[in-house]
């Protein structure tokens, strides 16, 4: 398999800043991992830079082993979750002074909670640490499992983001673990406990979906609630991984974000360059 020729859009940030120094030492010193650095993120300089990083919890291996994810794929047993860690978190990110802080984790199917429990840990371990930060959860689907998202709901995180990742025909190839239905309820059974806690979601674009299937996904999300979205180009981990079907324009994903402002999103990051938590202080419009 051949990779498609990267066009000149998808130029990879600077990497080698002095606050990006600062901030990988600081991931150091407390044992901290991040989906920058797992999910082989093409802004993890710009973002480092800016002082900011997406924490990892739960261990970097994960249950599930979605084709398009550079994350590694566990068949055999994992670490329990590290009492710990909420503590380290918490501190870090106080030394990196963020204001926003966000925390998304590998899928733990192994776990009766799937890990929400230490989600909730993490938050209010930030909360005690960082008075008035703001803090976003990118989580798991939890297998629908409406206790372990009433757990995550009462820790109280000021976004609650959950990715569909990409639209329903690619769910069963791309997304095999995972169903489109089941992501579409975790996001309306997660306003129903929080009404007030803003939702949000993500695709990536050019894994092969067509334009009618996006603005689909699209309309879905808004027929559940969410109002913060994040569109973004695939990139291909490695030759093992889902191949990227075309490069979607600059100008295409403006189109895809008046689109989406126009069916009522409140927020919506549409670029090629756009992952989950990029600039999500600023989209936010929380700090
Ligand atoms: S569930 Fe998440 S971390 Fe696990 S393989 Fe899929 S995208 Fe990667």
């Amino acid at each position: 398999m051949t990779y498609k020729k990267k066009p000149s859009w998808l130029r990879m940030p600077e990497r080698g800043s002095e606050e990006a120094a600062k901030v990988r030492s600081i991931l150091r010193k407390y044992s901290l991992d991040t989906v920058c650095r797992q999910a082989m993120c093409p802004n993890l300089g710009h973002c480092f830079q800016r002082g900011t990083a997406t924490f990892l919890i739960l261990g970097n291996r994960c249950t599930r082993s979605c084709r398009y994810c550079a994350i590694e794929h566990s068949e055999g047993f994992l670490d329990k979750p590290d009492a710990n860690e909420p503590e380290r978190l918490a501190e870090a990110a106080a030394e990196m002074e963020l204001r926003y802080v966000i925390i998304t984790s590998v899928t733990r199917d192994d776990l009766e909670d799937g890990g929400a429990g230490h989600f909730a840990n993490t938050v209010k371990a930030v909360r005690e640490k960082i008075s008035g930060a703001r803090i976003e959860v990118l989580t798991p689907d939890f297998r629908g499992n409406s206790d372990a998202l009433k757990v995550i709901a009462d820790a109280g995180p000021d976004v609650f983001n959950h990715n569909l990742e990409t639209v329903e025909r690619l769910f069963p190839d791309v997304r095999p673990e995972a169903s489109y239905g089941m992501s579409l309820e975790v996001l309306e059974l997660y306003g129903k406990l929080a009404p007030s806690t803003p939702r949000k979601s993500g695709l990536m674009l050019g894994l092969g979906e067509t334009e009618i299937e996006i603005r689909n996904a699209l309309q879905d999300l808004r027929g559940k609630g969410v109002t913060m979205l994040t569109l973004g180009q695939y990139l291909q981990p490695s030759r093992k991984h889902w191949p990227v079907d075309r490069y979607v324009t600059p100008d295409e994903f403006d189109a895809w974000k008046d689109e989406a402002l126009a069916m009522g999103f409140v927020s919506a990051a549409s670029a090629p360059l756009v992952r989950s938590s990029f600039h999500s202080d600023i989209y936010s419009g929380l700090t």
